[in-house]
């Protein structure tokens, strides 16, 4: 560490916030910890409301003349970035490692990759988007995209650059600006980000990134009059403070939140299958908003289910995320462990069984844990726990089986372990959740919508469903040639 530069595995970052085309420290810092070991790496930028100021004014004075650029130039400045992510994914998914704990194998080849895919396909997408037209006695009705203004992004540490990528592309592609707020346990790869876009000749203040702790600096973000968009990935009482803070202005907001989704297991499923996408859910040691961490399970098949999972999760190799055999690395943080924790024993006090794990293990691990004999209305069936812990219940029927998926006040996704296809559609049909996967997990085009119901979020993003979001869709009415209005 020297200055404002710190180096995390072996790369130099800046802990300073970016605003304006600018390196801006702060008077206070916050200290950064790796989850793999506890180093320190970094002391970053302690933002405020002065820092909040500045942002949003350096994306306020940038938003005309980029609003103004062509489409073809927008495009050309997010593939340039693109091709710096790509230059410099190395180094994104060391840091990335080095800041969240999860696996380097999967930030080299799944997650940073689509870091770069996002910027190329939100600016593919935006070359497509159409004007349309419509017809009504002789007027024509032509729809248009216009960028909206200051977007204030603000994202979690679950998958930092991954998230953060989903609401630049499609922001700064509609012709936005941006002033990002990443989370303060993983700040590293945005401050790499704003290298990368000012690298790629995106015009100062187009892309803001400023660090800071929550509502420290939060708030003055949420509550600006002239921020246009809010979009937010996080937790359900954050976002509830975000919508009140945004409420003053009636900022629009696209809120991406938590989830206690199911895995449906019917007894014609191929029950191989069925209990790998089981033992999938531990991914990224449970930290995945999408986790399917209720296990809902044919009860002609819950015992041989149950010991084919047990026997498959032993097989799971805790340990450094930068190994190669590792398959879980560490949890995000202490306070994250003990949440996790205070969950499992309150759950097990209830009279819940752990079949497996049920424990914390030395460093930042917490045991893969599957807790049997839960109640519906208990606590470890409702509430998202965001770490290695899933539960298990058995339904008789398919309409026990929707009853139990549905019964939370989440609705983010579901996934169903089925050999009949029409069962799938009708279980399908019936299911609150905003994606569901039929016997598979995880994957999704860009170009389908993502976004969860009731608690789990409001509105979607990908595809038209981002333009939507960050555009003021405008109709523009034309009388035709000579037409007099005679009421
Ligand atoms: P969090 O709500 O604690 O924090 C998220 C972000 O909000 C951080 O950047 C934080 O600094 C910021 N923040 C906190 N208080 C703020 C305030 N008052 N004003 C403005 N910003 C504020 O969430 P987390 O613990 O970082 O993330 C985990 C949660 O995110 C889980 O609930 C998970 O399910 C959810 N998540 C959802 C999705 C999705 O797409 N639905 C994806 C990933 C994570």
């Amino acid at each position: 560490m020297s200055g404002h530069l710190t180096t995390v595995a072996g790369v130099t970052v800046d802990t300073r916030h970016w605003i304006g085309g600018e390196r801006v420290a702060s008077a206070a810092t916050f200290t950064d910890h790796s989850p793999i070991d506890g180093t320190v790496l970094g002391e970053i930028a302690r933002g405020t409301a002065t820092e909040a100021e500045a942002a949003v004014a350096a994306a306020k004075a940038a938003f005309p003349a980029w609003a103004a650029t062509s489409r073809e130039e927008r495009a050309r400045l997010l593939h340039a970035i693109a091709d710096g992510v790509e230059r410099r994914l190395e180094d994104l998914a060391v840091v990335e490692t080095a800041d969240n704990g999860a696996l380097l194998r999967s930030h080299r080849r799944g997650v940073m990759p689509r870091v770069a895919h996002n910027f190329r396909f939100f600016a593919d997408w935006l070359l497509t988007l159409g004007h349309e037209d419509f017809d009504t006695r002789g007027h024509t009705n032509h729809v248009s995209w216009d960028p909206a203004g200051p977007c204030v992004l603000i994202t979690p540490w679950n998958a930092p650059l991954m998230l953060a990528t989903w609401k630049i592309a499609p922001a700064l592609a509609a012709g936005n600006t941006v002033v990002l707020k990443p989370a303060e346990w993983t700040p590293m790869t945005a401050s790499l980000l704003a290298d990368i876009a000012a690298e790629a000749g995106l015009p100062a203040g187009v892309f803001n990134v400023v660090q800071g702790l929550g509502s420290e600096i939060g708030d003055a973000l949420t509550s600006h009059p002239d921020v246009r968009r809010i979009s937010f990935t996080g937790s359900v009482p954050t976002a509830k403070h975000i919508a009140a803070s945004a409420a003053a202005n009636l900022t629009p907001l696209s809120l991406e939140l938590g989830g206690k989704s199911p895995l449906l297991v019917f007894a014609d499923a191929d029950l191989d299958l069925a209990v790998d996408l089981a033992v999938e859910q531990y991914d990224n040691a449970g930290q995945v908003c999408l986790a399917a961490t209720r296990l809902l399970v044919e009860e002609s098949v819950a015992e041989e289910f149950t010991r084919r999972f047990a026997e498959k999760a032993a097989e799971l190799r805790q340990g450094d995320p930068r190994e190669l055999p590792t398959d879980i690395g560490p949890n995000i943080h202490e306070r994250q462990l003990e949440k996790i924790d205070g969950f499992v024993r309150r759950a097990i006090e209830a009279g819940a069984r752990a079949v497996i794990g049920g424990e914390r293990l030395a460093g930042q691990f917490y045991a893969p844990t599957l807790l049997t004999d839960v109640a519906q209305d208990s606590e470890i069936v409702q509430e998202e726990v965001f770490g290695p812990v899933l539960t298990l219940q058995t339904f008789r029927d398919e309409a026990e089986a929707v009853r139990l998926a549905n019964d939370t006040r989440f609705g983010l996704a579901a996934t169903l372990a089925t050999g009949d296809q029409e069962r799938a559609a009708r279980v399908t049909g019936q299911l609150v959740a905003g994606t569901v996967w039929v016997n598979c997990f995880f994957v999704r085009d860009l170009q389908a919508p993502f976004g969860g119901s009731r608690h789990s979020g409001v509105g979607r993003e990908g595809g038209t469903w981002s333009f939507d979001f960050y555009c003021d869709v405008k109709n523009t009415v034309t009388a035709p040639k000579g037409w007099k209005d005679h009421g």
